[in-house]
Formats: C-alpha cells, sequence, structure tokens
C-alpha cells in the first residue's frame, strides 16, 4: 500500500483514538513512513463507498442471500 499524499510506502498500525471521544478505540490502520499520513480502516471504507459504490456493492451483494437463508 503507498501513500495518496506523497507515494510513500504505508505500513499496518494500530491507531489508538486518545483525545477521549470514545473510550480507548483503537483501530487497524495504515501510517505513511515518509509523510506520517494516518489511514485508518474507516476512512478506507468511507473512500471506498463514495469512489467506488457500485463496485462496493457488486462486492457486498454475494453475501445477501446467505443472510436472507440465515
Ligand atoms: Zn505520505
Amino acid at each position: 500500500m503507498t501513500c495518496e499524499r506523497c507515494n510513500g510506502l504505508m505500513v499496518r498500525e494500530q491507531i489508538c483514538d486518545l483525545q477521549g471521544r470514545s473510550n480507548s478505540l483503537c483501530v487497524d490502520g495504515y501510517r505513511c513512513l515518509l509523510c506520517g499520513d494516518l489511514v485508518d480502516a474507516l476512512i478506507l471504507e468511507n473512500r471506498r463507498r463514495t469512489t467506488a459504490s457500485a463496485e462496493l456493492f457488486l462486492l457486498t451483494s454475494p453475501r445477501m442471500p446467505r443472510l436472507v437463508a440465515a
């Protein structure tokens, strides 16, 4: 994975919310080694939703029949 800002290498990292918005919430994310940009899973998901909603629909729709059957 590469950084969208500087094309640098991004490494997987646990990102913890230390500002107390929610009690010690840690999420998997990526940090750029060059510019320090942080991307967490929620941001990635939001980007996918806005830029490729049709693609996301194709990815999620195969799961729906199983949910209905259960
Ligand atoms: Zn970067």
